[in-house]
């Protein structure tokens, strides 16, 4: 089948040859039997890491590479338990790193499965919406303007559709689509006018294709241009911390130099000196690092997708952290996009309708509303049904709830309510006013514009819509839209009489209803109607929109989410500055801004007072207004632009096709889940599953913790590495040469990086995160005083650990090693009190507003039992060098390692609160 020239067909004969048929679509029985024979629609993922991959990038990295160097020497050096012992603990290190980044590589993985966008497809006679993984050949897929083309398709309808190739032919420039077979030979792949290709992008108008062929079958496929399964790139914060690893490690070579040179000048052997010198340089390097920041970063985005914000790079997460402005758009994200037709407003009527009955379900049409919508001005019952039919929205039963569920744009859907309560529905309609042309609505022009074919026999037109015939012609031409678009390619109004000449008084009249409506926070929708002679021609144009007759308004409200308001407070305590950008009215907007506190002040400005601003004018407007009305796409590039410029880190929603450039510029580009096109998400980097502007304030919350949580980590593992370092190095001071034995170093190592790291890395929000502002983005990641911090930190843990074995030293007893273990295990007990000092950077530990972090606590307490087992278990004591301690001495060493606990404590309650560090 992948062979046929599909374009070279007719309609007939493709659905013939794919056995399909293309107002039913497939049967499940059959999609499922297609499913099975032709696999799933995917591309062939080559992102994504092997386990074995991983495996093999833990065993090879440079830390794991020294000790195995070191494991072989100490072997050739007849030290055979040293070989076993640190041939353990590599195991260990790369069994740690592995699971660690296994489960982050998952993590991402079950991310990136859910960015397959959803696909709407005729199965059993009805539309659904399915994921574009599920669909096979001869599936029968409807597409619409923002759409990316799901696989291979021949087209059976198209309505104005164009195409965007480029992913495919390089050429930028949308294609016209049509039906027609091509019967030439060899059309090449940017001339097949009646099939649209996977990748590509619906730029305009609607369509309907049968499936030819899906996943590494489709052109995209053969060509293997992967558009998908790119591993991440590593995000700004790993390459800053791939650095300081890199420092680190130069560090750590040297310090190992320096202490094998101080224990050789002391008269240690050279083999006891170069395993402590590796030791030495392991203890420095915090190797857990690299597994704790990607693990941290993934299972970040999988808590943030529990809270319903889906990351596509992983990127988002840090850069969320220091966001400056949200700029959102209104309907749907501020507002609930549950759309209700109030008013309905003709020439001489003025209906306010009954908000209740809606949404949709447990809509019920009855006589009585009909005769009371419509009874007393067919004007009004043409405005209703004129609504429904220019209209790409359905109502359909839903078994569920036993009433209605909208498919299609609310405002749309609103429209389809409110003609259904007077009796009119969209099937009835078009039955005898088929739809034989449209316009489809954009947000530049605000308009939408549909044709139908009038009935020769007037007798055929509904009851309610006989109004129509006045007009005797053989089509209508609806067009409906913002009232401000509109009005101008309006020369008539239609009155009792029928359609008079629009004079000043007439738009007086509907510019005053217009704003009446919006300034109560209403969308408001005007709608006009020509007739028009059977031309013949073919293709329409926007000239259609043009010596219209204005027929009525419709005003709907939508009401604000409820917790959006409280949204936008913890944005203003965050220093986040929430800013609303519309398509609406400004009064409009300016009511819903004021309903949710988004603009105090009431200011707005409009796309056409920022059209006439220069650069200068609009960075000042963009730092201090909040609420933009009848903006188009480009305005919202313009605006993240000069916000960007002004040294603002934005985060913006979208999305339509046209939002894409602004997504992509915008630090975050948001896109939403429910109501996006498929354009937007692909440029996003963020999507709001429920569309919610609630969510992108929790997705910065998450983003502020884990940033937050992978400094917390740095500083507890390089201070306490700096602590074991000094403890080296200083010893030889007070006449010891040989502080630490190289496993109890690698050992404590494993229990610190490894384990408590670990923990720090899964800390919870701290209570007072969404309260201070925004870290700097050129902020560096030691800023805020980090440095100092983990300079005091690490002298304290290597001081008091060095004082108790200083202490207990007794040179005339060489054979007593008890100074040694209490050394080691002081060191224990510093850094697992420094790790539960270190959860909150500025919470007291025993603040009751920190919430618990339950496996810290559990990997504190395995630590510790760890070291009991280091120490009081046979053998395993006698494998690290360890004897038993006394009572007494176990006590000393807990309470030397209170030291780290206390100094970090009475630095956060000394720190002027808020002050991060
Ligand atoms: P927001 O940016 O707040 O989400 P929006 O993007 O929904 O607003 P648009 O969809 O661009 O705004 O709508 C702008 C204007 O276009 C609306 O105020 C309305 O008057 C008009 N409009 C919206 N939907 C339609 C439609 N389906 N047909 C005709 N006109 C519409």
């Amino acid at each position: 089948m992948s062979d046929t020239q599909w374009h070279r067909l007719a309609i007939d004969a493709v659905l013939a040859e794919l056995k399909a048929d293309s107002r039913r679509g497939l049967d499940d029985a059959d999609a499922e039997a297609r499913l099975a024979e032709y696999g799933p629609n995917e591309l062939e993922d080559r992102g994504g890491k092997h386990p074995l991959k991983i495996l093999l990038e833990q065993v090879t990295s440079t830390m794991v590479l020294i000790l195995i160097v070191a494991a072989i020497i100490s072997g050739l050096l007849g030290k055979p338990t040293e070989t076993i012992a640190i041939g353990a603990i590599v195991v260990l290190f790369a069994l740690l790193g592995f699971v660690q980044e296994y489960r982050a590589e998952k993590a991402m993985a079950a991310l990136k499965k859910m960015t397959v966008p959803t696909v709407r497809v005729r199965r059993n006679g009805k539309t659904v919406e399915i994921s574009a993984r599920d669909i096979v050949p001869g599936d029968v897929v409807e597409l619409e303007a923002g759409d990316l083309a799901p696989a291979d398709l021949r087209l059976v309808e198209s309505a104005n559709l164009r195409v965007q190739e480029s992913a495919l032919t390089g050429e930028s420039e949308p294609v016209d689509k049509q039906t027609a077979p091509l019967d030439r030979e060899d059309v090449a792949l940017a001339d097949r006018r009646n099939c649209v290709y996977m990748g590509t992008v619906i730029a305009y108008g609607r369509g309907l294709g049968v499936v030819t062929a899906t996943g590494m079958e489709t052109e995209l496929g053969r060509i293997a241009q992967m558009i998908t399964g790119v591993a991440d790139p590593p995000t700004l914060l790993q390459k800053r911390l791939d650095t300081v690893g890199n420092y680190l490690a130069l560090a750590g070579s040297a310090v190992a130099g320096l202490v094998m040179a101080i224990g050789l000048s002391k008269g240690e052997s050279l083999s006891d000196m170069f395993l402590t010198a590796v030791s030495v340089a392991v203890a420095v390097v915090p190797e857990g690092l690299p597994a704790v920041v990607t693990i941290t970063l993934a299972l970040g985005a999988q808590r943030m997708l529990r809270r319903k914000a889906l990351i596509r790079k992983l990127s988002a997460v840090e850069t969320l952290g220091s966001v400056t402005v949200i700029c959102s758009d209104k309907t749907g994200t501020l507002t609930e996009n549950r759309m209700t037709v109030t008013v309905v407003d003709v020439k001489g009527h003025h209906l306010n309708l009954d908000a209740r009955n809606h949404p949709a379900p447990g809509l019920v049409v009855s006589e009585d509303k009909a005769d009371v919508l419509c009874g007393r001005s067919p004007v009004i019952c043409l405005l209703l049904g004129c609504g429904a039919l220019c209209n790409d929205a359905y109502l359909l039963p839903d078994p569920d709830t036993g009433g209605y569920a909208l498919t299609g744009d609310p405002t749309e859907g609103a429209l389809l309510v409110a003609a259904a309560r007077a009796g009119l529905t969209r099937r009835m309609l078009e039955q005898s006013l088929p739809r034989i042309d449209e316009i489809p609505f954009d947000a530049e022009r605000r308009l939408m514009t549909t044709v139908h074919r009038l009935p020769d026999d007037i007798r055929q037109i509904p009851d309610n819509m006989t109004a129509v015939s006045v007009l005797s012609v053989s089509r209508l031409v609806i067009t409906k839209g913002a009232v401000d678009s509109l009005l101008p390619v309006c020369d008539r109004i239609w009155s009792v009489e029928g359609p008079v000449a629009m004079d000043e008084d007439g738009r007086q009249r509907i510019e005053t209803a217009n704003v009446r409506m919006a300034q109560n926070g209403m969308r408001v929708l005007g709608l006009a109607i020509k007739g028009k002679a059977a031309d013949g021609s073919g293709r329409k144009d926007i000239s259609l929109e043009s010596d219209l007759i204005f027929l009525g308004l419709f005003g709907m409200i939508d009401p604000p989410r409820p917790e959006v308001k409280s949204a936008v407070q913890t944005c203003r305590a965050a220093g986040i500055r929430p800013v609303m950008i519309t398509g609406d009215h400004p009064l409009t907007a300016r009511f819903i801004a004021y309903e949710l506190g988004i603009s105090p002040d009431g200011e707005v400005r409009t796309g056409e007072e920022l059209n006439k601003m220069t650069a200068g004018e609009l960075a000042e407007t963009v730092d201090r207004v909040s609420v933009f009305a009848r903006v188009s796409p480009e305005h919202k590039l313009r605006i993240v632009e000069a916000l960007q410029a002004n040294g603002q880190v934005t985060a913006m929603t979208g999305d339509g096709v046209n939002d894409a450039p602004a997504l992509k510029k915008a630090d975050i580009g948001v896109a939403m889940g429910i109501t996006g096109t498929d354009v937007s998400r692909e440029a996003a980097r963020m999507v709001l599953l429920d569309d919610n502007f609630a969510t992108i304030v929790s997705a910065v919350e998450e983003g502020r913790t884990i940033y937050e949580n992978i400094r917390k980590f740095v500083k507890f593992s390089v201070a306490g590495n700096l602590g074991k370092v000094l403890v080296m190095l200083l010893a030889p001071l007070a006449g010891i040469s040989l502080a630490l034995l190289p496993l109890q170093l690698l050992w404590l190592n494993l229990l610190t990086d490894g384990l408590l790291g670990l923990g720090l890395g899964l800390e919870p929000t701290e209570p007072d995160t969404m309260k201070h502002p925004p870290r700097s983005s050129r902020e560096g990641f030691f800023s805020g005083g980090m440095t100092g911090q983990i300079l005091r930190i690490g002298t304290v843990i290597g001081l008091a650990a060095l004082t108790l074995g200083i202490v207990f030293h007794d040179p005339a007893n060489p054979s007593d090693k008890a100074w040694q273990t209490m050394l080691f295990t002081s060191l224990a007990f510093l850094q697992v009190g420094q790790a539960l000092a270190s959860r909150s950077t500025r919470t007291s530990f025993f603040s009751r507003a920190l919430k618990p972090n339950r496996v810290l606590t559990a990997l504190c307490l395995f630590v510790l039992m760890l070291q009991m087992a280091a120490v009081y278990v046979p053998y395993i004591n006698m494998f690290f060098g360890a004897q038993p301690l006394t009572v007494r001495q176990l006590l000393l060493c807990a309470a030397s390692g209170t030291a780290a606990f206390i100094l970090i404590e009475i630095e956060k309650r000394l720190s002027p609160a808020g002050k991060s560090a």
